[in-house]
């Protein structure tokens, strides 16, 4: 079963059309959009300590952090890696011997930051490494611009998908990413997500957490996103929402996303989550994540909401 996926995903890197960009490279003779070829390349290979605490927990995420990215946001803080070209090739089986050692060290997960461009070397190196006692939950740590038929392949390799919902509509992805679909594809992409593996629970270290970044001025559309996960996946979803926005590169100049977040953009934003009802982390003045869980639901939901919330964020559905 694994192996035919790897077949799939190997084939593909011919013209690759594993994710939504599908620019059809032959990645054998040059990268893609993404800046991979037909090795894993790394930035870095960490514990990581700052990830949500089930994902941390005291040992730390043992976190494989991949070079190259299909997104090109103008405020991304790793833009040496994702987008420079910056980053260490290394063999697929380099790649499992990592997963093993990151086991060896105490990991309490493995964490595959921007995992889509390296999406065939990892379900190999997984595959190498578990024929060799590799057994920690795996996490796909994605911007959430996935392709669904590559998503597919993954129902039983990965555990838990940590995935961003950055914008709620597809115009703030075209300026600040530069991909012209974000909204419609990655609402697409976290329904299969959550089909896969309902929403995260501790107990089975398995499901779907979505992480939003709050922007400046309401960018994001923070609330329409609260809605999306709470309308359209489900309220059981945890939702990790987080601060610690910073101008930096290309969004340095911009004129509305070129500030910090104000204190009461967050407060709004996590209110407004729980208000809903939804349970998840948000982040303390020292960026710590610490969990919130709503006291009382004061919003009463009926179906007619739901439909027509459903109807206008998913409306191919
Ligand atoms: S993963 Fe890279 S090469 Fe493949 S379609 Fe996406 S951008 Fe193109």
């Amino acid at each position: 079963m694994v192996e035919r996926v790897i077949d799939w995903l190997e084939k593909n890197l011919s013209n690759c059309r594993l994710c939504p960009l599908s620019c059809g490279v032959d990645r054998h003779h040059r990268p893609g959009t993404c800046g991979v070829g037909v090795r894993p390349k790394l930035s870095s290979v960490i514990l990581h300590f700052g990830e949500e605490p089930p994902i941390s927990g005291e040992t730390g995420a043992g976190t494989v952090f991949f070079s190259g990215c299909n997104m090109r946001c103008i405020y991304c803080q790793n833009m040496n890696f994702s987008q420079k070209g910056l980053g260490i090739e290394v063999s697929t089986q380099e790649l499992a011997e990592f997963f093993l050692d990151l086991q060896q060290s105490g990991a309490k997960t493995l964490n595959l930051v921007t995992p889509a461009p390296n999406v065939a070397f990892i379900v190999k190196a997984l595959f190498i490494a578990r024929e060799r006692g590799f057994n920690l939950p795996v996490v796909y740590n994605t911007s959430s611009y996935e392709d669904v038929e590559t998503l597919r392949r993954l129902e039983g390799i990965v555990d838990i998908y940590l995935a961003d919902l950055r914008y709620a509509d597809d115009e703030t992805g075209r300026k600040y990413s530069k991909v012209p679909n974000y909204f419609s594809v990655a609402s697409k992409a976290l329904v299969e997500m959550h089909r896969q593996v309902g929403p995260f629970d501790e107990k089975r270290m398995k499901g779907l957490i979505v992480r939003h970044l709050v922007l400046p001025n309401d960018v994001a559309k923070s609330q329409r996103v609260l809605d999306f996960i709470y309308f359209c996946l489900s309220p059981s979803v945890p939702v990790s929402i987080m601060s610690q926005y910073n101008p930096v590169f290309g969004a340095q100049t911009d004129p509305v996303i070129g500030r910090r977040i104000k204190k009461n953009e967050y407060e709004r934003v996590i209110d407004y989550a729980l208000k809903l009802g939804l349970n998840g982390w948000m982040q303390t003045d020292e960026k710590k994540r610490v969990t919130v869980r709503p006291v009382s639901s004061t919003y009463k939901i009926i179906e007619k909401m739901r439909s027509r919330a459903v109807k206008e964020l998913l409306p191919n559905q």
